[in-house]
C-alpha cells in the first residue's frame, strides 16, 4: 500500500476490530490479527480455554504466552507508528499529547530520534540538552508524505522499565527476542546474541521463501478450483448428452415398433384386398347370371301371355335351352368359403419389453495411470522380428479394473538411442479395461516401453510408474 492510500484509509487501519476504537497497546496473535491488549484480555477471560486463545477475527486458535500474560504477546510496532501518523495527520482537529508532560496541544512537534511528541515548552528543554543537538525535530503542521514514511520507519525502543530510551539493536537466539544493549548485559548473559538487522535480513529471506511456498500452494488450490469448475460444466454437459442419447435410443425403439406396426397393417390391407378381389369376381359372376335369368324370365312371361298355342309349343324347346341346368330343386350357388383373417399377438414381444430395461446409467471410474498395470512376457524378453505380447489393465484410483470409452491408449517402444524399435505394433481394446498389445522388435538390445493414455475426462495430472524389467524399463503415463 503506498503512503497516499495508507493515509487515506488510516483510521480504518488503526481501528481495533473488537472495540472499533483506535488501538490502545496493540498486540498481535500468530495469525497476524491485532487487537488492543485490554480487548484481548477481556475476550480471553470470557472464553473457555486458559492456555489457548481464539482469534476474535479469524477464529484461529493459538497458544497463550508461557507467562500466561497476554501482555507478553508481540507488540504491533507498525500499528503504533500508524497511530502516531494519524495523530500528526489530525493534529489540527484533535490535539496531540506531549510525550513528556502529557499536555495536549495542536502546536506540538515530533522528534524523529526520541520518537515522541513534544509540546512547545518541553521542546525548549529538549533542545537545551547537549546530546539532543543532532535530533531532527519537525512541527506537526509541516509534515509531508516523506516525513510520515520516516515516522513509520523509526527505530524501536525497549519496552522494559527504565530502558525506554534504549533502541532494540540485538537479537537473542536463545530467547528468540529482540533486546536492547542493557537487556543483553542483564538478561541475556551467555546467550547467543546477533545484530537485529542481520537477523531481520535472514528472517526476511526465510519468510520470503515461506511466502513463495504459500503462493505456490494457493495457486495450486486456485487451479484445482478451476478444474473442479470445469468438471462441473463437463458433468452437466455429460448429463445433457446422456439425456439426448436415451431419447435417441427410445425414439429408435419406438420407430422400430412403429415400422413393425405399419408392416402388419400393410399385410392386413394386402390380404383384405386380395380377398375382396376374389369376392368381387364372384359377385360379378353371380350378378351376370342373375341378369341373364331375369331377362329370360321376362321374355318367357311375355310369350306365355301373348303367343298362340302353336307358338308356345314351338318355343318350349328354346326356353328349355335358356333355363338349361335349371332343376326343379334350386341349388346353393355360394362359392367356396374364404379363409378367416386374424391378428395373432406375439406375447414374447410384450414380455421382453416388460422384462428388459432400455439401458442403464453406468458410473465409469476414471482410469489412473499410477494404478494401471502392464504385464506379460513381452515386457521381459522378446526375439528380434518375432511377435511379443503383453497386456495392459487400466484401473481406477481404488485399483479396480475400469474402462472408459474416452480413454485413448498408445504405446511406444524405443531403444537406448531413443529410436523407435518396434514394427507391427498392435493394440487390441477388449472394451473392459484390458488391452492386448503386440509388437515385433527390429533388433536386439535393451529398449524402453512407454504406454500413454489420454483419458476421456482429462482432469488429472500426469503420474508416472516405472519398473525396471529385464528387457528394459516400463513407463505408463497419462497424456494430459
Ligand atoms: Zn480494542
Ligand atoms: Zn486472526
Ligand atoms: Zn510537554
Ligand atoms: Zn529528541
Ligand atoms: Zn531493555
Ligand atoms: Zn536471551
Amino acid at each position: 500500500m503506498d503512503i497516499k492510500t495508507l493515509l487515506h484509509n488510516l483510521r480504518e487501519e488503526v481501528s481495533c476490530p473488537v472495540c472499533t476504537n483506535i488501538y490502545t497497546d496493540p498486540k498481535h496473535l500468530p495469525c497476524l490479527h491485532s487487537f488492543c491488549l485490554q480487548c484481548l484480555k477481556h475476550w480471553h477471560r470470557s472464553s473457555h480455554g486458559r492456555d489457548t486463545i481464539r482469534c476474535p477475527k479469524c477464529q484461529a486458535v493459538s497458544r497463550v504466552p508461557d507467562s500466561g500474560d497476554l501482555k507478553d504477546l508481540p507488540t504491533s510496532f507498525y500499528l503504533n507508528g500508524l497511530i502516531d501518523v494519524l495523530a500528526i495527520k489530525e493534529c489540527k482537529t484533535s490535539q496531540v499529547g506531549c510525550g513528556n508532560c502529557q499536555k495536549k496541544s495542536s502546536h506540538s512537534s515530533y522528534c524523529f530520534q526520541c520518537c515522541m511528541f513534544w509540546c512547545k515548552e518541553c521542546l525548549i528543554a529538549h533542545n537545551i540538552i547537549q546530546s539532543n543537538k543532532d535530533h531532527r525535530v519537525l512541527a506537526l503542521k509541516d509534515f509531508q508524505e516523506k516525513d510520515y514514511e520516516d515516522v513509520l520507519k523509526r527505530p524501536l525502543f525497549c519496552s522494559k522499565q527504565r530502558h525506554e530510551k534504549e533502541e532494540l539493536k540485538y537479537f537473542c537466539k536463545n530467547c528468540e527476542t529482540a533486546a536492547c544493549q542493557s537487556c543483553v548485559l542483564i538478561h541475556h548473559a551467555g546467550h547467543a546474541i546477533l545484530h537485529l538487522e542481520e537477523e531481520a535480513e535472514r528472517q526476511k529471506m526465510e519468510l520470503k521463501s515461506l511466502i513463495e511456498i504459500q503462493k505456490y500452494d494457493l495457486q495450486a488450490k486456485i487451479n484445482t478450483l478451476g478444474r473442479l469448475n470445469e468438471d462441473c460444466i463437463k458433468f452437466i454437459q455429460r448429463s445433457e448428452d446422456i439425456k439426448g442419447q436415451v431419447q435417441k435410443f427410445v425414439d429408435n425403439l419406438i420407430a422400430t415398433i412403429e415400422t413393425k406396426k405399419q408392416n402388419i397393417l400393410a399385410a392386413a390391407n394386402d390380404e383384405t384386398k386380395r380377398f375382396l378381389e376374389t369376392l368381387t369376381t364372384q359377385k360379378m359372376e353371380i350378378d351376370n347370371e342373375i341378369k341373364i335369368i331375369e331377362s329370360s324370365l321376362e321374355k318367357a312371361d311375355t310369350i306365355l301371355k301373348r303367343s298362340t298355342h302353336a307358338e308356345v309349343v314351338q318355343l318350349k324347346k328354346s326356353f328349355e335351352e335358356i333355363f338349361q341346368g335349371t332343376q326343379s330343386q334350386p341349388k346353393d350357388c355360394y362359392p367356396e368359403k374364404l379363409p378367416f383373417l386374424a391378428f395373432v399377438e406375439n406375447p414374447k414381444m410384450l414380455s421382453t419389453l416388460n422384462a428388459e430395461e432400455i439401458g442403464m446409467i453406468q458410473i465409469a471410474h476414471q482410469t489412473k495411470a499410477r494404478q494401471s498395470v502392464a504385464e506379460g512376457k513381452g515386457l521381459e524378453e522378446a526375439i528380434a522380428n518375432r511377435q511379443a505380447h503383453f497386456s495392459l489393465t487400466t484401473r481406477d484410483s481404488k485399483g479396480r479394473q475400469c474402462y472408459n470409452e474416452g480413454d485413448h491408449v498408445t504405446a511406444e517402444i524405443i531403444d537406448e538411442q531413443g529410436r523407435d524399435c518396434a514394427t507391427e505394433l498392435k493394440i487390441i481394446d477388449n472394451k473392459d479395461g484390458l488391452y492386448q498389445i503386440s509388437y515385433s522388435p527390429r533388433n536386439e538390445g535393451r529398449c524402453k516401453v512407454t504406454i500413454k493414455f489420454l483419458t476421456g475426462m482429462e482432469s488429472f495430472s500426469t503420474s508416472l510408474e516405472s519398473r525396471e524389467e529385464r528387457m528394459g524399463s516400463l513407463i505408463i503415463q497419462d497424456l494430459c
